[in-house]
């Protein structure tokens, strides 16, 4: 790992480790293939209990069969995040949804934080990587004892922080809250009040939830805690299938400052799933709505020197997604808008310190690309774009929809830096090809000869 091998390759070596290992236990017969079916479990396993100091003895006691059972989530350690698959319209969520119970919920735009509450009193916040972020929302843990119900004894909620303005009692956009010092702030310093808008529970009383409905945890949920205006606030819901209805929410949602909505399954399909990008949670932005269906999440990995007006900074980033099977990242744009001086200058300067003398092995690039420097991967850039293309230039998801051509963004637009992901989190190619193949208008044959750079 210290060579920068992704996570989920020391996940798979380990449950091929233990498959043939001639001192564990083989696989019931019942299971066809048995190496795949291993890697899965250690990354189920790893999602629920990211401890190697607990899950290799785990896996040496009892192979790899019944090692969920021996890793089980434990208070103090965080869960992986559950995520939402993006969509682009009501009508295409009543579509996945037929026929099922299902629940819609304002989208909040701040910062995912898992809150754990011990039986000693203490509290820790998580962020959506998983990272220590305690230090950085005194307030948050200091509003804890003020909001839980005399029952509660220990709990963790997963829920979204975000900006707020308390005179005016109005949610605040996610810049105000990336202006909050990371770390050891003071209680009495803060500038930036927050609210913590709770959506969902994950253990409650020494029980976990992650196997229970969401139906059943959102009880949980609204049984334990107190809203506390301001400051703590169960997520905006409604329980609806008409289309008319829930597009009226979206735009409530977004009058009151937030993104859009998430959708969620309620009575069936509708556990916590750990670190999954699932079908049961559907997110859907109404900036997105009319363009394609999400941002994208890129790790800069070269960069042309600026001229004219951007002289001593970058000009431009060669942006690339990163392809989970190989384990490589791949160019897919180049970008130069979306930047104010302050943040080129900024991230011209933290990109400095990673400059590499040539591209990494597992770079894929066209060798027309000749970028003055290149970096580690190292950062990862929330881009917004008009549109995906088949491209000669980009290897982005190449092979994947077409044989030899990648796809790449058309006017690709820095929205913000992402703190709270690893590269190897970046947008992956297979989400490249299937917002490539969600798009409305297929490109035609004369478009798809062009090089979009
Ligand atoms: P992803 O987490 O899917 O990679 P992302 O980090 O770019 O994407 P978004 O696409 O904005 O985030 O959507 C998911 C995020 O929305 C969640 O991780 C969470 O932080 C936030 N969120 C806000 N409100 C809710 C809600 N009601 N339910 C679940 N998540 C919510």
């Amino acid at each position: 790992m210290r060579i920068g091998l992704a996570e989920k390759t020391v996940l798979v070596a380990l449950g091929q480790a233990a498959m043939h290992s001639a001192t564990l236990p083989a696989p019931p017969s019942q299971i066809q293939s048995p190496l795949e079916e291993a890697a899965k479990i250690m990354k189920q396993v790893y999602s629920v209990l990211p401890i190697y100091d607990k899950i290799v003895p785990a896996l040496l006691s009892v192979g790899v069969w019944k090692l969920s059972e021996a890793c089980n989530f434990s208070l103090g350690v965080p869960v992986g995040p559950m995520l939402a698959k993006p969509t682009k319209s009501v009508s295409e969520i009543l579509d996945k949804f037929q026929g099922m119970e299902f629940t819609s919920e304002y989208k909040y735009d701040g910062e995912r934080a898992q809150i754990h509450y011990m039986e000693d009193g203490s509290v820790e916040i998580y962020s959506r990587n998983a990272e220590r972020n305690t230090g950085k929302y005194p307030d948050v843990v200091n509003c804890i004892s003020r909001i839980m119900k005399p029952t509660v004894k220990s709990f963790v909620l997963d829920c979204e922080i975000v900006a707020y303005d308390r005179v005016k009692k109005k949610i605040l956009p996610f810049q105000v809250l990336s202006t909050r010092a990371r770390k050891g702030v003071i209680l009495s310093d803060i500038k930036v009040a927050v609210c913590i808008y709770a959506f969902d529970i994950l253990y409650i009383n020494g029980q976990p939830l992650l196997q229970e409905q969401l139906k059943l945890r959102r009880e949980h949920l609204y049984n334990s805690f107190e809203e506390l205006p301001g400051e703590f606030q169960f997520a905006t819901t409604i329980t609806s299938n008409d289309l008319e209805e829930i597009q009226k929410f979206l735009d409530d949602a977004v009058s009151a400052s937030c993104e859009g909505l998430i959708i969620k399954t309620l009575g069936k399909d509708a556990t916590y799933e750990p670190s999954k990008r699932s079908n049961n949670w559907l997110k859907l932005k109404k900036d997105y709505m009319d363009s394609i269906g999400d941002s994208f999440d890129l790790v800069p990995i070269a960069a042309f020197h600026g001229r004219g007006k951007r002289t001593g900074v970058y000009g431009s980033f060669l942006l690339a997604c990163y392809d989970e099977h190989n384990e490589e990242y791949q160019s897919i744009c180049n970008i130069g808008t979306g930047f104010s001086e302050q943040q080129l200058e900024e991230c011209s300067k933290n990109l400095r310190g990673k400059i590499i003398l040539k591209p990494k092995p597992y770079y894929r690039y066209a060798d027309s690309a000749n970028p003055d420097v290149w970096f580690e991967p190292a950062e990862v850039w929330e881009v917004k774009a008009a549109d995906l293309s088949i491209s000669p230039v980009h290897r982005a998801a190449n092979g994947i929809v077409d044989p030899n051509k990648g796809i790449s963004l058309r006017f690709p637009r820095l929205l913000r830096v992402r703190d709270d992901k690893n590269p190897d989190q970046a947008t992956t190619s297979d989400q490249v090809a299937d917002m490539y193949r969600a798009q409305k208008i297929n490109h035609t044959n004369h478009q798809e000869e062009e090089d979009d750079d």
